[in-house]
């Protein structure tokens, strides 16, 4: 009987370690290790995986170049599917998609295919980087006569439908608001889970490619949608989720209590944790994450990193109920996060000065489950408990931003301010079509991506219809 092969594991930095700087947790696979690992997929004639990916890579096809050690063609293979490998292969949620869905985990464990995805998209990144992504059309003939589209936001679904648009024949320009391209895999993901060359990386193959880009631009403000629908053929919206909500509960203005956006985007983008950076932040001794997912946990680590002594993770349901990803979650236990489950804050107190000092914690219980499926928290009369803390990261969710909905009165939303669209990304407004967080609500990278890839379709229909 053949030799069963054991689930092949990534090289990582020690917990104790890494907690102390901003390198990549994870290492990546030998070619040697990515070969053993391919080598236990079954490929299955109707692959269950290939129906658990959003973006339905032809996932056994590109493990099966792996093995042959053809990892270039690996790439290809993804690629033609996913604009974005080495991003997804880091940060999607494969445990709930593809890997959730391998027949090999029914006994046993999956075949890693995210880490096997990372890897082949890491090693053509270095071997055949000039091959990369050519332009469907020499950059020179597309300037004069292609068709014009404009694509606002630069996040991943802005990026795969600009990428596709560009391959398709059209002269894309994508508007920025930030000074940094990439959405939250720049400003909100940080460097020791997706470093962010990786994503500077796949933005230079776009603009190589012919794709334009625009940063500083918020749209809304210097032109607006229907400014943009007099020089461009049809306008995709991919502006995100990235406006914070916050637990309205008392001492939320105090000083040191932060959004999860603003914490991340301090220390991603205007390096923060920089001792000579223009926007400092405050390095906390006892610092409280509130909230259960991928963000709150980024907060967390990240804190944790400046070198806070003690770091709260509070979430008011339990650890089942938790939507970060597993790795992460474990990744956080090993560096040494206090996970408060089944705890919610009601309240912050500050000292003098005006900056918190401590909140006020109630215990919960769990009840019936609520419509996302997901048991009800309810509080526990005369729990209260206090404890000190002076930083505070509001991570509870996040929400459209309402500037493009005001400053576009026909742009049809929904009452959180969501922009309606169909199946192909389309809106009710002739010429615009919407994806990713700012259609969806917060969501997933490969989700946001997915939308893109639809839109691009539909309008490359729409556009050689007219
Ligand atoms: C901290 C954090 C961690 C996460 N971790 C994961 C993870 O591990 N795995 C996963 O799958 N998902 C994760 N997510 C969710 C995922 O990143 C999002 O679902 C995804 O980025 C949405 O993509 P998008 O392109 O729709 O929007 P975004 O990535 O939000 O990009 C939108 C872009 O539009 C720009 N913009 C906004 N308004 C304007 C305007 N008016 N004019 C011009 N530009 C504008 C914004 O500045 C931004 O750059 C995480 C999210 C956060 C915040």
């Amino acid at each position: 009987m053949a030799e069963k092969i054991a689930r092949q594991k990534k090289p990582e930095q020690d917990p104790q370690i890494r907690r102390t700087n901003f390198l990549e947790v994870s290492g990546n696979y030998s070619p040697e290790q990515a070969r053993r690992e391919a080598s236990r997929c079954l490929q299955c004639k109707n692959p269950a995986c290939v129906s658990g990916c959003p973006v339905g890579v032809k996932i056994p096809q590109f493990i099966q170049r792996i093995k042959d050690g053809d990892f270039a063609g690996a790439c290809e293979i993804i690629r033609a599917d996913n604009y974005l490998p080495a991003v997804c292969g880091r940060v999607c949620p494969q445990e709930t998609q593809c890997e959730g869905c391998c027949v090999l985990g029914k006994k046993g464990e999956p075949v890693a295919i995210g880490n096997l995805e990372r890897f082949a998209a890491d090693w053509a990144a270095v071997n055949t980087a000039a091959e990369a992504r050519k332009p469907a059309l020499p950059r020179a003939e597309r300037a004069q006569s292609a068709v014009k589209v404009a694509v606002v936001g630069s996040g991943p679904s802005g990026l795969t439908c600009a990428a596709e648009l560009n391959a398709a024949g059209f002269a894309v320009t994508v508007y920025e608001a930030l000074h940094e391209l990439g959405g939250v895999l720049a400003y909100g993901i940080p460097e020791f889970r997706l470093p962010k060359e990786i994503v500077r990386r796949e933005i230079k193959n776009l603009s190589a490619a012919g794709v334009r880009f625009e940063t500083n631009a918020v749209i809304g403000r210097l032109r607006t949608v229907d400014d943009l629908l007099k020089s461009f053929a049809a306008v995709y919206i991919a502006s995100g989720a990235g406006f914070p909500s916050f637990m309205n509960i008392a001492g939320e203005d105090l000083n040191g209590v932060y959004s999860a956006n603003e914490y991340l985007t301090r220390l991603n983008l205007m390096k923060a944790y920089q001792p000579d950076a223009d926007t400092p932040i405050l390095k906390g001794r006892r610092a409280a994450v509130i909230g259960g997912g991928n963000v709150a946990l980024d907060a967390a680590r990240s804190v944790l990193r400046l070198g806070a002594e003690r770091v709260y993770l509070v979430y008011r349901r339990s650890r089942a109920e938790m939507p970060a990803r597993r790795e992460e979650i474990q990744h956080a236990e090993e560096e040494g996060l206090e996970f408060l489950f089944l705890n919610n804050p009601v309240q912050y107190f500050g000292d003098e000065n005006g900056f918190v000092q401590k909140a006020l914690i109630q215990k919960m219980t769990l009840g019936e489950p609520d419509a996302s499926g997901r048991r009800r928290p309810a509080p526990q009369a005369g729990s209260e408990y206090e404890l000190a803390v002076d930083t505070v990261i509001v991570a509870v969710g996040t929400q459209a931003n309402p500037l493009l909905k005001n400053t576009t009165p026909d742009l049809p939303t929904d009452k959180r301010g969501y922009i309606v669209v169909d199946e192909n990304g389309r809106t009710a407004k002739k010429g615009v079509w919407a994806g990713g967080d700012i259609a969806s609500g917060a969501a997933t990278v490969i989700l946001a991506m997915g939308s893109g890839k639809r839109a691009a379709k539909d309008i490359e229909k729409y556009i050689r219809s007219a």
